[in-house]
């Protein structure tokens, strides 16, 4: 008899795995609480405008290919690729920007120019963010996070003291311009945590952004979710939209039989839940909780984040698809975030205007934006609080790119920590999950396989690599294999 796997959530995550187990042999069903599928990768569309809601940097084609590959297919099957030159621009002050371009010839040459002697530290820099990309994407990432010993291998014992030092060390041992620094401190945010917490050997992070390149899907990132939808529904997966999961369903022995969704028991063999982590355990009975309250207190949660979502009736100028406004202090904007929870006094913060170069997401001769400030998961969140950020960043960007922008505002949309808490059942209101730092990496984070309840599985951002869409696809792959090999058909 076929086994039935129930997913809940359908987040990249959830995606992966489905795919994954669908052409293992299982039924696999997904329920999500939203009218859309793609979980944080919804798109918004008002007045011929479209806005990707959650995700809009395309890192490491080469985990999205290996996804597709591992169904004899390829992204170009499904969607148009296209390699951003320049990848993105960041400023310091008026009119004060470094644009990264396309090639790492020419990052080279924008180094030199601004520090002589730099692109030498970068060279040899990227030679060890190489080697650390190889050694986690061929490897280190496909662990289960189960035992400490995943991460004794040749490879992280060589490397032993880049897990005890930080990035931010070893940046700046031979960078001295505050301006690269900041630039070579920034992919690491992408883990949600700071540089000063992250660990040396995360400079695979770099590797990524300078070697791989910024890629952007024609039309956007929820082509990308379109995509694992086509090639699920493909493989027989089924989807149910608005099915809220209300509870997991557990017998007197530690087996989940089944879930609630709307009101009706919905019997599965096993579960399989991408939804945010502590919210799954909320849907359990008391005593198959594996993590208390306190324990997610203590944890260190990537930021949660004010958007606005603003369409323009002009072009702008002065501005990239990518452009990230690092004009104040980066420091005391982290502060806020990680170690007195607050609003930030003078935030960065970054804008991505895909028609720039994608004219399918706005309206001839205008512009689309989204705008992101990074902020502390839980704290207040206000119709009020949010304009007085609206007008702060706008006069910014007015004042960096030298422009009247204000009048050009067709309509704006915010979303924040409230409507994360609403739309996504998100602990605190986090954007991207459990931050990748040290003690919250491989096997200390939460696990993938429930320990309480025997045929129960988590998978996404919160459990096993961490946050981001490839890890997510990863950590689809990893909890996918995990349930083939303990719940065999
Ligand atoms: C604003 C923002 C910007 C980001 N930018 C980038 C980026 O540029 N590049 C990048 O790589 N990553 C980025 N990320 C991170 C990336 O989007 C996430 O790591 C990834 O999408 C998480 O996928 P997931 O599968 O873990 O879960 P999610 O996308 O969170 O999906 C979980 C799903 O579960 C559903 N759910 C919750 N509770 C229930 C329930 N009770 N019943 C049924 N369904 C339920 C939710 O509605 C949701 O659809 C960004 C994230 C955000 C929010």
């Amino acid at each position: 008899m076929e086994k039935k796997i129930s997913i809940i959530g359908s987040g990249f995550s959830s995606l992966a795995a489905s795919c994954y187990l669908a052409k293992a042999g299982y039924e696999v069903e997904v329920y999500e609480k939203n009218s859309t599928i793609g979980g944080r990768a919804r798109q918004y569309k008002r007045e011929g405008f479209t806005f990707d809601m959650g995700p809009t940097w395309y890192w490491m084609p080469d985990v999205f290919e290996k996804f597709f590959s591992d169904f004899n297919k390829k992204p170009s099957d499904y969607y148009q690729l296209h390699k951003l030159t320049p990848a993105y621009q960041v400023y310091f002050d008026v009119l004060d920007s470094i644009t990264i371009p396309g090639s790492l010839e020419e990052i080279y040459e924008v180094f030199e120019k601004e520090e002589k002697g730099s692109s030498k530290h970068l060279k040899s820099f990227l030679k060890s963010a190489e080697y650390n990309y190889k050694a986690s994407i061929n490897d280190l990432v496909y662990k289960p996070g189960i035992s400490p010993l995943e991460l004794i291998t040749p490879v992280t014992i060589g490397k032993i003291t880049q897990f005890f030092s930080t990035i931010r060390k070893q940046v700046r041992k031979k960078i001295k311009s505050k301006k690269l620094i900041q630039i070579l401190e920034f992919p690491v945010l992408f883990l949600g945590a700071k540089p000063s917490n992250t660990p040396a050997f995360y400079n695979f992070m770099n590797y990524a952004d300078f070697s791989l390149g910024t890629w952007h899907p024609e039309e956007g990132m929820y082509k990308v979710i379109e995509a694992m939808v086509s090639l699920a529904v493909s493989l027989g997966v089924q989807f149910k939209t608005n099915a809220t999961v209300e509870e997991i369903s557990v017998t007197s022995i530690g087996e989940a039989n089944g879930l609630i969704i709307d009101g009706d028991f919905v019997a599965s063999d096993v579960i399989l839940s991408g939804a945010d982590y502590h919210h799954t355990e909320t849907l359990l009975p008391k005593a198959f909780k594996q993590y208390s309250e306190k324990y997610w207190e203590k944890k260190v949660f990537a930021p949660s984040s004010l958007l606005f979502y603003v369409g323009f009736s002009k072009k702008l100028q002065n501005v990239c698809h990518h452009t990230l406004f690092f004009d104040t202090d980066f420091d005391a904007h982290a502060k806020t975030i990680y170690d007195h929870p607050s609003w930030p006094k003078e935030p960065l913060f970054y804008a991505s205007f895909p028609s720039v170069t994608d004219g399918s997401f706005a309206p001839t001769n205008k512009e689309a934006a989204t705008f992101l400030i990074p902020l502390a998961p839980g704290i207040e969140d206000t119709q009020e609080i949010r304009e007085e950020y609206f007008n702060i960043i706008i006069e910014r960007l007015e004042k960096l790119t030298q422009q009247s922008l204000k009048e050009l505002i067709i309509f704006k949309e915010s979303y924040c920590v409230n409507d994360f808490i609403d739309d996504y059942n998100s602990y605190k209101g986090n954007a991207y999950g459990l931050a990748n730092i040290l003690t919250q990496t491989a096997f200390l984070r939460p696990k993938i396989k429930s320990k309480k309840v025997k045929n129960l599985f988590f998978t996404g951002q919160l459990t096993v690599p961490g946050p981001g869409v490839p890890p997510s696809l990863i950590s689809g792959k990893i909890a996918s294999d995990l349930i083939i090999k303990n719940h065999p058909i």
